[in-house]
């Protein structure tokens, strides 16, 4: 089964996410801090540290920003080492295992607040969702040579066990999250009962009795949250499929409730399908996929279209301007994407991981890294623009521990085959010796050299992804067989000596997509691509916005001379215009006054530069 390289077998990352990684270790990452500790979010856990009470404020679940953020800034500081952050990093590293209870527990707004609602109400209070992300920090910083943290991970799912697991309690975490958490615990430290942990609450989701509804059975002496508040409670009734509760994974076959649940879920639940050869978890699996990436699922990659209840709505119901698609639901779709793959290795996934990476994922954060969207809507009116943060920051620290670990999602090797997902520009040591130096431009440039290093001969195969939008395809290895093609893969089995370099050419091309008929908001539209790239057209005046042009396509979209500020190339359509015109509201048979112009088109990600904006991804046509 493939898996990531490790982080310490890099050299670089360069390029286009090389870019990312030097704003987010110089910029972002101390942005977040600030934020961190402006908001009392490591306050918090000092607090309990000095034995305070009733100190704790803001959402329930804010101990996890500080931990994403811990784990982010443990991968950044590999290939790019900041001091301040080391020193951040150090202040986070003492609260954490000062403010663990002796039994492992560690939840500050319990242990300030109410400690009497220890793991009381499962279903509202993210006390486990808390604890899987500290134990995914815990896990990065040993990866990264600091175990100082191991302990804490291990004490505190031994903390779970003393209540929870087979025999005793039955219960998980309203929000998944820990399911991943332990299946990396596993993968860390070899261990099979936390993967037995999280398989046993991967089977226990949606069975009767639920633990979450039999807390609704008193829900004033049981919920933290009042009902009128509560998305799991509707019409009187327990509504499980905000947490995918409402019937068990295996009989489940549509995507439902809330994106990043679901998404967190699905992804531990492709592990555990995998470790355990579970063909009818695998098969509901590939049910759900295909009923969200066929129906649900943003052009963008965006996913959970609706703000009411952030989740999922019906088939085709994609609505653009108040697409909700948050940042969270399209990291945690790259995850569930990157698990299926790691799996069942085929390029379908990873075509899904790109569109979301390059395109709905990006859109929420700016290029210096400092500010973020939380939802990513496929049009605007000038009525949004990026934050510095939000008093529920799930998004900003989810994409900094994203981005520092963007090569898990591009490069993924097993002992016989390294796999190419998209070529990012990087350095690394395979550990059979290999090196491999990757020269690219993507998703700028369609071309990109690989060169292998090989002391001694080495047979290894190279597994390029063709993407599911490259119509030619260029590979060039001098004295190679020729590839072999195996699932969406173009794969070089070669015995590799000396340095030997391949040559990868994607053609690109500006290329028109159409949605189906059922997705109203898009008839009369098309959205364009370019690459891995959608592409959006943006005005800061409403006399120019996109959404008074028609798009005339009798000539062929060309590439614009200008590159956009990411260095992406620019996209130039011919377009008819309706202008402003003075009169009333309603006229009977006033004829419209159009101009002809040339409208020029950005990457989507990158829209939103200069803060509010006119911007539309689906272009009347
Ligand atoms: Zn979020």
């Amino acid at each position: 089964m493939p898996s990531a390289i490790p982080l310490k077998q890099f050299d670089s990352v360069g390029g286009f996410w090389g870019a990312y990684q030097t704003e987010l270790a110089t910029k972002g990452l101390m942005h977040q801090w600030q934020q961190i500790v402006g908001t009392g979010r490591l306050q918090h856990f000092l607090d309990v540290i000095d034995g305070k009470s009733g100190t704790h404020t803001g959402y329930r679940f804010n101990d996890s920003d500080l931990y994403k953020w811990l784990e982010a800034a443990a991968y950044s500081q590999v290939l790019n080492p900041n001091p301040e952050v080391k020193a951040a990093m150090e202040l986070a590293i003492n609260a954490i295992i000062g403010a663990q209870a002796e039994d492992g527990y560690l939840f500050t707004l319990i242990q300030l607040n109410k400690p009497e609602w220890k793991w009381r109400n499962l279903v509202h209070m993210h006390e486990m969702y808390c604890l899987g992300h500290l134990i995914e920090a815990c896990i990065a910083l040993n990866q990264m040579g600091d175990s100082r943290l191991m302990p804490v991970a291990t004490k505190s799912v031994d903390c779970i066990t003393a209540t929870f697991g087979p025999g005793k309690r039955v219960g998980s975490c309203g929000h998944p999250e820990i399911e991943l958490a332990l299946y990396r615990l596993w993968q860390e430290t070899g261990q099979k009962r936390y993967a037995e942990l999280a398989d046993w609450m991967i089977d226990c989701r949606g069975q009767r009795p639920s633990p979450f509804e039999t807390e609704f059975e008193n829900p004033t002496d049981n919920c933290i949250v009042s009902l009128d508040r509560c998305c799991e409670w509707k019409d009187g009734k327990y509504y499980g499929e905000y947490l995918q509760d409402d019937k068990p994974i295996r009989d489940q076959d549509t995507i439902v409730g809330h994106s990043v649940r679901a998404a967190y879920l699905y992804a531990a639940a492709q592990l555990s399908a995998g470790r355990r050869k579970d063909k009818p978890l695998q098969d509901a699996l590939d049910r759900i996929w295909t009923n969200l990436t066929e129906a649900r699922m943003y052009v963008t990659g965006g996913i959970g279209s609706t703000g009411d209840g952030e989740g999922f709505t019906a088939d085709y119901d994609l609505p653009n301007l108040n697409a909700y698609a948050e940042t969270c639901a399209g990291i945690a779709l790259a995850m569930w994407a990157r698990r299926s793959f790691e799996v069942n290795p085929s390029t379908d996934p990873l075509d899904v991981l790109e569109r979301a990476l390059f395109n709905g994922i990006l859109s929420g954060v700016s290029r210096d890294t400092t500010r973020y969207f939380y939802d990513n809507p496929l049009e605007s009116r000038a009525n949004t623009e990026r934050q510095p943060w939000f008093g529920c920051a799930c998004c900003p620290p989810n994409i900094a521990r994203l981005l520092a670990s963007i090569t898990d999602y591009a490069v993924q090797a097993d002992d016989k085959t390294l796999y190419l997902a998209f070529p990012i520009e990087c350095s690394f040591t395979l550990t059979n010796g290999l090196k491999v130096k990757i020269k690219s431009q993507y998703p700028n440039r369609g071309k990109a050299e690989i060169t292998i290093t090989a002391k001694q001969p080495t047979r290894f195969r190279l597994a390029l992804r063709i993407p599911d939008w490259a119509e030619e395809v260029t590979t060039t290895l001098p004295g190679a067989q020729p590839a072999e093609y195996e699932e969406g893969f173009a794969v070089f089995d070669e015995v590799w000596e000396g340095d030997r370099t391949l040559t990868l050419e994607f053609e690109m091309e500006p290329r028109l997509i159409s949605a189906h008929p059922k997705v109203l908001d898009n008839l009369g539209r098309v959205a364009v691509q370019y690459g891995p790239t959608i592409y959006c057209a943006e005005s800061s005046s409403e006399a120019n916005a996109p959404q008074r042009a028609t798009l005339e396509l009798n000539e062929d979209i060309q590439l614009g001379a200008q590159k956009s500020p990411g260095g992406a190339p620019t996209l130039q359509v011919n377009a008819i215009r309706q202008n402003d015109a003075d009169g009333p509201l309603y006229e009977y048979e006033q004829e419209a006054n159009y101009s002809q112009e040339t409208l020029t088109l950005i990457p989507y990600r990158e829209w939103n530069a200069s803060g509010k904006s006119y911007m539309q991804v689906w272009l009347r046509a």
